[in-house]
């Protein structure tokens, strides 16, 4: 039997076969989760130009110096400045500007008194209760984005704040890369669809749910879901159809048994074979091969395994495919309870994070079969154990992979 590759190299294997995707024109109401394909660079300053930072009177603050309670300065309003709506004059000696949040200061203003700092003792007379000094609730053109600033970085995911800021500096429609697209083959004669009776050794298709929830999840459009039975000519049909797409998923047929087509129908069908076999838990008979630049990954059907393989070994791909960084959802957390393996295999094990005064702490939930997919219910992240280590010891800071992807990690 082939040799098991190392949960790294296998990464490194499958990633050094990745091909960027092509860029496309999107516009913002339709790019939520997308990467975005160059760097979003603003043309003009944001905000446009200074303006109020409260409802009140644009003064100068020459004028309010020596404002106070006992002693208010009573100034004459000579004009209004509304959001979108500029003062038509400028500010002279003695004089206030009426101005909302985000109207624009007039000329010779150079700083706020707020509404409640002041009494109105009639139409065109305001009284300033307070000194203001010299910017005081001014905010200043530019302050946010310069001109010419790099708000985004190419490969960023385009969330809620980065749809946001890009309509800010007004890129819209975004570059964007496309989307990898996934064709999924759910393989098994035991495999039944909802609605159809559950007959003698029958079960439902999980993966044909989970499978495109993840490759959708990561960035991907799903193309097909597809099934195939247990017979070579059956599971070949699928699979040439599956390899349209630029990454093809496979779950189930790919270990040892009499009746696993997979590796013999994707073999016929000219797919060239990079690694059979991982040396991980669960996820040991995970397939990885090449058809022209398709990607195909063949991997373990128990509904765990097919979630874990999935997580470490097609979702960085998707990732890299539409050019982030794979390692984003990445990251480390200390290990609540000390975990024990043989030190022959790497183990991803669902778990649990905790977020304690001492940071995130992780907990290895501890029903382990690769079967038992309620269990990843439960989990937030995969707590990740190296082949050779064999006494993980509480307190020990470990890599653990996030299941659930904000943008945030994504767009690393
Ligand atoms: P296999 O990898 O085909 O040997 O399948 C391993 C185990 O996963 C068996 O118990 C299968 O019944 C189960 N299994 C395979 N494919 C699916 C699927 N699509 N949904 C749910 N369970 C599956
Ligand atoms: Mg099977």
């Amino acid at each position: 039997m082939a040799k098991a590759i190392e949960v790294e190299e296998a990464r490194r294997e499958i990633l050094s076969r990745v091909r960027v995707t092509g860029v496309e024109k999107v516009g913002l109401g339709e790019a939520l989760g997308r990467r975005l394909a160059v760097d979003a660079v603003a043309e003009t300053p944001f905000q446009p130009f200074d303006n109020s930072a409260m409802d009140g009177f644009a003064v100068r603050s020459a004028d309010v110096a020596a404002a106070s309670e006992d002693a208010p300065v009573a100034l004459t309003i000579v004009d209004e400045s509304r959001a979108g709506h500029p003062a038509e004059r400028a500010l002279g000696p003695g004089e206030a500007i009426a101005i909302s949040t985000g109207a624009m200061l007039p000329t010779g203003a150079d700083a706020v008194v707020r509404v409640e700092d002041t009494d109105r003792d009639s139409v065109d007379r305001v009284l300033v209760r307070v000194a203001a000094c010299a910017g005081k609730d001014v905010r200043y053109a530019g302050e946010d984005i310069a001109a010419g600033a790099t708000v985004l970085a190419a490969g960023a995911v385009l969330g809620a704040a980065e749809l946001g800021a890009l309509a800010t500096i007004g890129a819209d429609p975004a570059m964007v890369r496309r989307r990898p697209t996934v064709a999924v083959v759910t393989s098994g004669d035991e495999l039944v669809g909802p609605g159809e009776p559950l007959g003698p050794g029958a079960i439902r298709n999980s993966n044909s749910r989970t499978l495109p929830a993840l490759a959708r999840l990561a960035g991907a459009e799903v193309v097909s879901v597809d099934w195939a039975a247990d017979d070579p000519a059956a599971t070949r049909e699928a699979l040439g159809r599956a390899l349209e797409a630029d990454v093809v998923v496979v779950s189930g047929g790919v270990s040892v048994g009499e009746h696993d087509h997979v590796k013999g129908a994707l073999d016929e069908l000219g797919a060239e074979k990079v690694f059979w076999r991982v040396a991980l838990k669960p996820g040991g008979p995970t397939w990885f091969g090449t058809r022209g630049e398709t990607l195909v990954f063949g991997l373990p059907g128990n509904p765990v395994s097919v979630m874990v393989t999935f997580l470490l070994f097609v979702r960085p791909a998707l990732i890299a495919m539409a050019g982030g960084a794979p390692d984003g959802p990445r990251t480390t957390a200390r290990l609540g309870a000390t975990y024990e393996k043989p030190a022959d295999r790497a183990h991803a094990a669902r778990a649990r994070l905790e977020l304690t005064p001492e940071g995130w702490v992780v907990w290895p939930l501890r029903r382990r079969g690769s079967h038992v997919l309620t269990s990843m219910l439960a989990a937030d992240c995969l707590a990740y154990f190296p082949a050779d280590a064999s006494m993980v010891k509480a307190g020990e800071t470990i890599q653990i992979e996030l299941l659930d992807q904000s943008s945030t990690t994504l767009g690393r």
